[in-house]
């Protein structure tokens, strides 16, 4: 019930958006807000404007690609900058075709669908309101009833640009049924919807190329009604229903345009250029509208390769689209798509997100030919890490040394599918960082574009992501370890203590059964302060500060513990770090371990799951597992 009420609140409120009125009134309306007579591009550009930007690692982002794109920071404002914002600003960009190219699953079409739903949501605000003449097939602008003659004087009067004639539909209904008197036509608000094809269209180029009609772009003669009307030039005997006609005024995107036939093609440049189409027996039929279309780099190529393409090529505006190379970034991108899809309820291990990103972006990276970069250093400082050695400087040069990196590589998409076919084969309820490599690694054999010599390359990335994975791993477990092992600290620095005591004479500790006194263990106290790199000279005044400590506690009461020193906590955890390696080493990998070993497998689980996001299944895995490297 809940829903249905909410259901029918939503069409309240669209309802409420409608207004209706005489021409007389918009004019009033246009003279307080000019804005609603912008032009398509315009109104497109102050949409995406109108979610503001911010300054991240030094990149400038439009929040509003940000909840569904990561990476692309640089392409999107590429694309704001130099077609939105100049097209806004009637510069000559605008009288091009927006053609986004870029690889499989890059982001392409996210962007367009971003644009296209952006657009809808923008024309039910203040801000993005729009009008049109009532019942006019193409939701044409109601400044297009003032005449030709009059236009220059009353744009500077409205503060608005007019441009385009009235529509063969328009122009007839004027005539018969209000007498010419503009004054009185009626003016709607429009709602763009895709759904109900007003200001947003879609065309797709058939795979053959004979089989479609110009008519799904321009329109059609309504053959039912000619004999009614009696001329295939009365516009009641047309039906102004392409995508071009129901895309006026917002965005049309041509899906697949490099393989449409020419004669598609020559329709767009006309729009875009002129700013009319030719359509049935009429005059030109104006319309303001944003075209937008996509392709791949090959097939974008064997386009402009093609002599016979020279005068389009000129007439389209090419953006670059690339992969995200940011190893952050891609997480994010396969978190978006998992949550998407129907694995969301799998439990995923840490890192394996990690691990799998890391990969692929490994895949789209160039080696550079620079010293002393290999190409893992060079994925960390695109991913904003610090690297030793290299400076922000040396980022922007690695930059600029390939301008076409990320155009190639393994796509976010085919990771996903990987993960989730893995999960299906093996029935599994939680995958981790090597099952994914495993899934990444099979796919590459059935992958239809991938060569052999990539193939080659792709199997060595693999084991560098797998590398990166089995420190992490290495990593987590001895932290999960230290931490059950606060005792451990304790007793080794009780230990370095009396040592430091020993040594220092003040305290005699006789062997108990040979009373002999006991010797300062020089060994184990080094093995301690060369963890915080504290040299043989300066070893002696280290100690003495050490001591002064202790007694400068004692004399207060209080009692010196391992937190009382930072520099010697700092030496006892790194020491037992070191030392942690073979106890981990032999807990993790023993056959049957003992009553002692079993409850430290137990506690370190338990963190893991508790502290460090893993499920049972990954956690006893990632304990095996590292067991084992531990032991090699
Ligand atoms: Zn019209
Ligand atoms: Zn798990």
């Amino acid at each position: 019930m809940d829903i249905l009420k909410r259901v029918s609140e939503f069409r309240t409120r669209e309802q409420q958006l409608a207004w209706e009125g005489t021409f007389a009134e918009y004019l009033q309306i246009v003279k307080e807000q000019p804005f609603v007579a912008e032009s398509a591009h315009s109104r497109v550009y102050n949409m995406i404007t109108s979610f503001g930007t911010e300054e991240i690692d030094g990149n400038k982002q439009y929040r509003f690609f940000n909840s569904e794109l990561f990476g692309l920071d640089k392409a999107l404002e590429r694309v704001v900058e130099e077609y939105f914002h100049s097209a806004a600003k009637r510069l000559d960009v605008r009288k091009r075709i927006l053609l986004l190219m870029g690889p499989v699953s890059g982001g392409k079409s996210t962007i367009v669908n971003l644009l296209k739903r952006g657009l809808e949501r923008y024309t039910r605000t203040e801000a993005g309101a729009l009008y049109a003449i009532k019942g006019c097939p193409m939701h044409e602008e109601p400044l297009h009833l003032i005449p030709n003659q009059m236009r220059a004087e009353i744009e500077q009067e409205l503060n608005v640009k007019i441009e385009g004639n009235l529509c063969p539909y328009c122009q007839m209904k004027l005539e018969q049924e209000y007498n010419g008197d503009i004054a009185e036509v009626r003016v709607e608000r429009v709602l763009f919807s895709e759904d109900k094809r007003v200001g947003i269209g879609t065309f797709s180029s058939p795979s053959d190329p004979k089989s479609q009609d110009i008519a799904d772009l321009t329109g059609s003669m309504d053959f039912s009604t000619i004999a009614e009307f009696g001329s295939e030039s009365d516009p009641r005997a047309y039906r102004f229903d392409g995508e071009l006609n129901k895309a006026n005024r917002g965005l049309m995107e041509f899906q697949e345009m490099l393989k449409a036939d020419e004669k598609f093609l020559w329709h767009l440049l006309s729009l875009t250029q002129e700013g009319n189409f030719k359509a049935g027996r009429f005059a030109l039929i104006s319309a303001d509208e944003l075209i937008v279309a996509h392709t791949n780099e090959a097939e974008y190529k064997s386009f402009i390769g093609n002599q016979k393409n020279e005068a389009l090529r000129s007439r389209i505006i090419v953006m670059p689209i690339p992969y995200n190379l940011k190893v952050s970034k891609e997480e994010k991108i396969y978190k978006k798509l998992i949550e998407q899809s129907d694995i969301n309820d799998v439990h995923i291990a840490p890192h394996a997100i990690n691990t799998a990103a890391i990969f692929s972006v490994l895949t789209r990276l160039y080696e550079s030919k620079r010293q002393g970069i290999d190409i893992l250093k060079k994925l960390r400082l695109y991913d904003g890490e610090d690297v030793e050695g290299f400076a922000e400087t040396d980022l922007e040069d690695l930059q600029k040394e390939f301008f076409d990196e990320g155009m190639r590589g393994i796509d976010p998409r085919y990771v996903i599918n990987r993960i989730s076919s893995a999960l299906i084969k093996e029935e599994k309820k939680c995958v981790n960082s090597l099952d994914l490599l495993r899934a990444l690694k099979e796919g590459l054999d059935q992958h239809p574009s991938i060569t052999k010599e990539e193939r080659e390359k792709y199997l060595n990335y693999i084991s560098v992501a797998r590398k990166e994975f089995d420190d992490s791993a290495k990593n987590e477990v001895q932290k999960a370890f230290v931490y059950s092992f606060e005792e451990s600290a304790k007793t080794l620095m009780n230990n370095y203590l009396d040592n430091v005591e020993a040594y220092a004479n003040t305290s005699k500790i006789k062997d108990p059964i040979t009373g002999e006194e006991l010797q300062a263990d020089e060994r184990l106290m080094r093995s301690i302060e060369e963890q915080i790199g504290i040299s043989e000279n300066a070893k002696k005044s280290f100690r003495e500060e050490i001591l002064i400590r202790i007694s400068a506690y004692a004399r207060k009461g209080k009692k010196f513990d391992y937190t009382s020193h930072d520099r010697l906590r700092e030496a006892i955890q790194k020491k037992l770090f070191a030392d942690l390696k073979d106890v981990v080493k032999i807990t993790t990998s023993s056959q049957t371990p003992d009553e002692i070993q079993l409850k430290k497998i137990n506690q370190v689980t338990e963190r893991l799951i508790e502290e460090h996001g893993y499920c049972s299944i990954c956690a006893n895995e990632l304990l095996k597992y590292v067991g084992s490297l531990l032991n090699r």
